[in-house]
């Protein structure tokens, strides 16, 4: 009998928020495994490890664990957010004990593109790539001697299996990993809850999307086809699952499903939630969902429910950018922005003002990617102006490309002259904890492209990021969430010119070291930490009272040691407590 563990995490990057964004793929390939698999009876499946945060992250640790559980097969479930762990943990393993079995899977894997993968990592044996349950299933099959025929899998000797870019049997679907493996999901979640982590269970009803966004690698980029989870069933398997949820008292779901409302069960979901709420039971909170990009209408009436019903905390809207051509060079399929935005507004006039964060008003906010062809310093800038007239908080992650998604084509590339380059992002060295969408990182990022410079990239990341810090990047707890919003002209204009020097020599450093940070006089500093002893007059930029806007050159040129006695403040936004109090409060 062999055993086996299955590696996941939270997402790294977004650390700070301190939420846990909890993936059941255990439970998915172990369903797979033991519904259909030949070798079934040959493994033993422990409880999976689950890495909560990067202050968790133990080598040793980690390693005694599986010589304790006596390990014989470690899988691990790499996502950007957490290949650089994973794989130092495999690497580390391997060492260790060169007869582990080590299995990676996921869309931040390449080996079947890259001739070099192995060579670069050979402390893995199989990669597996797509859609992982029949093909993890046919593995393990593979490894306990069964003749099968392999699919979506590479190994370190050089075998290449079959390539099915969508599974042909769909037998799994039918079939709820919650209600098949009820007590051990809440074992597992329980034990989040003990060690005090907060999380959002992430669950999809659909899988797969249609549309093919130039920087996304939904499915891996190998197909489009959507599929619903339990459709066929007598009772739908989203309903059983809520029903579990309710009774468990799952605190939060993060409903992954690229498009909801697309599909016509949404709207029963939707009902259904609201239903539960209203019969007084334990309601989950469901964080971050995404809409369906064409159904717009249909969409936000059932956020403009979830909202009445409060079931859901906070307004997202992922619009990457503003600009049609903009969308058009990246596929992204989009309602015109005009008509958008009225139907926006709607959503946020009825309940953008609801005080369902204790003192504070819900947050708002906005997605969009900067780094994109097409785009130029003007298209943050209207970004920035539209959204912030709206009262959203324009969010701007750096363009990271993504090894499965279709802009990582060296065709796309080229047709758009992008230059790739592994940067820093530097928000806050040394807090702990900030609020916002963004945690300082790594990121393999867009640059250049053939209508962005490399300076004007740097300068509408520094611009957005030196906001982000200046309103607290929304935070809701925050007092100093509403000092921007709204004022965006004025604080992009101003800041070009008055912070040009601070910007010139930040872009020089960022040059020299790759890091995107605040050099102001010898010195770099994340944007917290700079704006930290300057917030009183860096906040008039997002004014037009010219004495205030001189009196910011006049404060900059303050000897340093004086202003960098400064102990950091920042009210947080998206805590443990404020979530838990928030489902306590509404439950
Ligand atoms: S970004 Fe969303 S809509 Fe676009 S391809 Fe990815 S999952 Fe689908």
């Amino acid at each position: 009998m062999k055993k086996i563990k299955i590696f996941s995490s939270n997402c790294l990057s977004i650390w700070s928020q301190k939420i846990c964004y909890v993936s059941p793929i255990n439970w998915m390939l172990k369903l797979h495994h033991v519904k259909f698999s030949a070798s079934k009876d040959e493994y033993q499946w422990t409880d999976p490890y689950f890495l909560v945060s990067p202050e968790e992250f133990d080598l040793e640790k980690t390693y005694n664990m599986l010589l304790e559980e006596e390990i014989d097969v470690v899988a691990f479930s790499v996502y950007i957010w957490n290949k650089k762990e994973f794989f130092e943990m495999a690497e580390f393993f391997k060492k260790k004990n060169p007869n582990l079995t080590i299995i990676v899977g996921g869309p931040e894997l390449d080996a079947h593109r890259d001739k070099e993968f192995f060579r670069k990592y050979d402390f893995i044996d199989w990669v597996i790539y797509g859609e992982a349950e029949i093909a993890f299933s046919r593995l393990l099959d593979h490894l306990a001697g069964h003749e099968v025929n392999l699919l979506n899998v590479i190994s370190k000797q050089g075998f290449i299996s079959e390539h099915e870019p969508v599974n042909k049997k769909d037998d799994i679907l039918k079939y709820s990993i919650y209600i098949e493996f009820e007590n051990e999901i809440t074992k597992f979640l329980k034990g989040l809850r003990d060690r005090g982590v907060f999380y959002a269970l992430c669950w999809e009803t659909t899988k797969g999307c249609p549309f093919l966004c130039s920087f996304c690698d939904w499915s891996s980029g190998l197909h489009h086809k959507v599929r619903i989870w339990g459709k066929d069933e007598l009772i739908p398997n989203w309903k059983k699952e809520l029903n579990l949820f309710s009774k468990i008292g799952v605190p939060s779901i993060y409903w992954t499903n690229p498009n909801v409302g697309l599909t016509p069960q949404d709207t029963e979901i939707v009902d259904y939630i609201c239903d539960l709420k209203q019969s007084k039971k334990h309601t989950p909170i469901f964080i971050s969902t995404q809409f369906s990009k064409t159904k717009k209408e249909h969409s936000y009436s059932l956020l403009d429910k979830m909202l009445t019903y409060q079931v859901t905390a906070g307004l997202k809207f992922d619009l990457q950018d503003l600009d049609p051509v903009v969308l058009d060079l990246i596929d992204r399929p989009e309602i015109e922005w005009e008509y958008h935005k009225t139907l926006i507004k709607n959503i946020l006039d009825k309940h953008s003002k609801v005080k369902v964060w204790g003192e504070r008003t819900n947050p708002v906010w906005c997605n969009f990617i900067w780094g994109m062809p097409g785009q130029t310093l003007s298209h943050i800038r209207k970004n920035m102006i539209e959204s912030g007239s709206l009262g959203m908080f324009p969010t701007h992650h750096i363009f990271e490309l993504l090894p499965n998604s279709p802009a990582a084509e060296p065709a796309y590339q080229e047709k758009y002259q992008m230059k790739i380059k592994r940067v820093y992002l530097n928000v806050a060295d040394g807090v702990d904890m900030h609020p916002g969408p963004i945690s300082s990182h790594w990121a393999n990022a867009v640059v250049e492209n053939f209508t962005l410079s490399n300076k004007d990239w740097f300068t509408g990341v520094f611009l957005f990021n030196l906001y982000g810090a200046l309103t607290d990047y929304n935070g809701v707890q925050s007092d100093h969430r509403q000092a921007g919003l709204g004022n965006e002209e004025n604080y992009f204009d101003n800041s070009l010119v008055i912070l040009n020097k601070v910007i010139n020599d930040s872009y020089i450093h960022f040059l020299e070291t790759d890091r995107i940070e605040v050099f102001f006089k010898d010195r770099a500093y994340g944007f917290q930490n700079w704006v930290g002893s300057r917030r009183h007059f860096l906040n008039d930029l997002f004014g037009n009272d010219e004495d205030k806007l001189f009196n910011i050159r006049v404060s900059l040129d303050i000897p340093p040691d004086i202003q960098d006695n400064f102990q950091h403040t920042t009210k947080y936004g998206l805590t443990p407590e404020n979530l838990q109090n928030f489902v306590l409060e509404k439950s």
